[in-house]
């Protein structure tokens, strides 16, 4: 019987994150004050993060301190396993040893309360009384629920419109968690209104309800903002995952030649990847795959360039792969990923040719999330059914090349939450959709009006 799980004890979970910003090859292009054009100072962020965690997000130290009380939380489900998918491998019948890290094990079902935790922690330390944030799925809004409540701040969510409709049951979870849940666009806030005025049955998007929650935090000295992706701060507090993951894999004697994630805003990718990238650029051959969807192909399509976080651009301008600030997903997309922009981070990476970008189509990924849950047990998120198409596809390739390969990819979430979206796959209601070349071009002029990278 081969070995399925590898357990790290509790006292080997990693005490340090890690910073990749110490190990680039090349400067990371800086994030611009969109009035002034000049890169942003610190005191630029302090209105809407506390500045402790400004000072991570542009700190130049490759290992941070994981802070005691925030590992008290982490270690509720942290260390997470890492597994090998056996069943899978029988089926595939392909070459290929497949590991992953199973980050559904937390209580929030994904990957997220890794930096949600440290989040309202730093918050809570700084002073700060309230924390507003957006929320897609509502993966992002229970985890930081459940995080605030931890350490006794409130917490305010926007919910993008679509999925507060059609997914209760995590509006639920952050209620229970004591926080409370928005639907985006909301009569709340000026930017709401005025999409509302326009479109009075907008679905909503993320950059709209990043522009909420942003002005709802605005004029209150005693809150601040939170994202759930896309920062460098985020990226770091997510490395534990990557680092667990090299400790494991050394258990066995083994190193990944692939490794994969699926991407939305970049998070749980880099989480895993940044520390096999930090190898990567000393040498190591591993080809590093970020797996996003067809209909949101922000890698794969999108320029890269200078463009606003929010549809109300009131963030700082960012170097990234954008569909532009004012994309709004289709509605009939069920599987998360949907944010317009991509990580500065994993921008800069693809561009520097270091890591690559894979885009699926929905129907081939709830195939192999079904294939999946049918081999291995666990239902995967639909998010995570896009790193698993890609983990397939892998397979698919070192069976032709007849390569012996060990794959590693991040499991992020379980989908016990979204078998709405299941439903719809399995009843025949879902269809794919490919971004057509007209939204390609809209986004390259929304962004041609900023500064060039
Ligand atoms: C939020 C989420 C993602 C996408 O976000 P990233 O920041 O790209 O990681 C992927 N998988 C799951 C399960 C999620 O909840």
């Amino acid at each position: 019987m081969n070995q399925v799980k590898v357990l790290l004890e509790e006292k080997e979970m990693p005490r340090q994150w890690y910073n990749i910003l110490a190990d680039l090859p090349t400067p990371m292009t800086p994030p611009l004050h969109p009035g002034t054009g000049q890169p942003i100072k610190p005191e630029d962020m302090a209105a809407i993060l506390p500045m402790n965690l400004v000072e991570q997000e542009m700190s130049p130290h490759r290992w941070i301190d994981i802070p005691v009380e925030v590992l008290e939380k982490l270690i509720l489900w942290r260390p997470s396993p890492l597994m090998r998918a056996v069943n899978l491998e029988k089926i595939l019948d392909a070459p290929v040893k497949i590991f992953y890290k199973n980050e559904g094990v937390s209580p929030a079902g994904s990957h997220k309360p890794n930096t949600a935790v440290p989040q309202a922690y730093y918050n809570k330390i700084f002073g700060v009384k309230r924390l507003s944030t957006e929320t897609g799925a509502g993966q992002w809004g229970s985890a930081l629920s459940m995080a605030c409540q931890m350490f006794g701040i409130q917490c305010r969510v926007f919910m993008v419109r679509v999925s507060y409709e059609q997914k209760p049951y995590r509006r639920l979870m952050m209620q229970t968690w004591g926080a409370e849940c928005i639907a985006s666009p909301s009569e709340r806030t000026k930017t709401g209104r005025k999409v509302l005025a326009e479109h009075p049955d907008s679905p909503g998007s993320l950059g709209i309800a990043i522009s909420e929650a942003i002005e709802d935090i605005m004029g209150d000295s005693e809150a601040r903002y939170s994202l759930g992706s896309v920062l460098n701060h985020v990226l770091l507090h997510q490395t534990i995952i990557g680092l667990e993951a090299q400790k494991q894999m050394a258990m066995l004697g083994l190193y990944p030649d692939v490794v994969i994630g699926c991407a939305g805003g970049g998070s749980n990718f880099a989480g895993l990847a940044l520390p096999f990238v930090r190898d990567k650029i000393h040498g190591k051959n591993i080809d590093i795959i970020a797996a996003e969807p067809t209909s949101c192909p922000t890698i794969t399509r999108g320029p890269f360039a200078y463009d606003f976080g929010d549809l109300a651009m009131t963030t700082p301008l960012l170097a990234m792969h954008t569909l532009g600030h004012d994309f709004v997903p289709a509605p009939i997309h069920a599987g998360g990923l949907r944010y317009h922009g991509m990580a500065p981070i994993v921008s800069h990476l693809v561009k520097e040719g270091i890591v690559g970008g894979r885009a699926y189509n929905q129907l081939e990924t709830f195939k192999s999330g079904v294939q999946w849950a049918r081999c291995e047990g666990f239902i995967p998120a639909p998010e995570t059914n896009h790193a698993i198409a890609a983990v397939m596809e892998a397979a698919m390739q070192a069976k032709e090349e007849g390569k012996e390969k060990v794959i590693l990819f991040n499991w992020s979430g379980h989908g016990l939450v979204d078998l709405a979206s299941y439903d719809a796959y399995l009843s025949g209601r879902l269809i794919d959709y490919t971004m057509p070349d007209e939204e390609i071009d809209r986004a390259k002029k929304t962004v041609g009006q900023y500064p060039k990278p």
